[in-house]
C-alpha cells in the first residue's frame, strides 16, 4: 500500500452536500456559522443549482436539484427525503493524468474524461466501488 502513486493531491477541494432547498439551508451556514456564499450557479450538465461557501482553504458545496430526476434528486430520494453528504472532492494538479492512473491501477471511473463543473473546474467522479461507497470527485482548478 505504500508509495507508488504519481498523482498529486493538493487538498480537500470541497465537500458536496445535497439539500432540498438552497435558500432555506443557506440560512444556517450564513446566519449561524457565519460563512459567506460567493454566489450561486446553475450547472445544467448535472442538473443542479450550486452554492460555494469557502471554509479555510477548502469549501462546502451545497447542491439543490433543478429537476426531479437528476443525481441530487435521486440521492435525496434514496436518503429518505433528507439531504446529506453526497460526495467529497480532492483537488489534483493534472486531472487527465489522475484519471489515467485510477484506470491503470484497475479501478473504475464514472467519468472517463473530465467534464466541466461549477466554477469552471475540470471534474471527474471515481466509481464508488473502489472507495467502498464514497463518491469521490477529482477536481482541477486553476
Ligand atoms: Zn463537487
Amino acid at each position: 500500500l505504500l508509495g507508488g502513486s504519481r498523482m498529486n493531491i493538493l487538498r480537500v477541494d470541497h465537500v458536496g452536500i445535497a439539500v432540498n432547498n438552497l435558500e432555506e439551508t443557506l440560512k444556517f451556514y450564513e446566519d449561524v456559522l457565519g460563512l459567506k456564499c460567493e454566489g450561486t450557479e446553475i450547472v445544467e450538465d448535472q442538473k443542479v443549482k450550486v452554492a460555494f461557501l469557502p471554509v479555510g482553504d477548502t469549501e462546502l458545496e451545497l447542491l439543490e436539484s433543478t429537476c426531479e430526476d437528476g443525481p441530487i434528486a435521486k440521492f435525496i430520494a434514496k436518503n429518505g427525503g433528507r439531504g446529506g453528504i453526497q460526495h467529497v472532492a480532492v483537488r489534483v494538479d493534472d486531472i487527465e493524468k489522475a484519471i489515467e492512473e485510477v484506470k491503470e491501477k484497475g479501478y473504475k471511473m464514472i467519468d472517463e474524461k473530465p467534464r466541466y463543473g461549477a466554477g469552471n473546474a475540470k471534474i471527474a467522479f471515481c466509481h464508488p466501488k473502489g472507495t467502498d461507497g464514497v463518491l469521490l470527485e477529482l477536481s482541477e482548478r486553476k
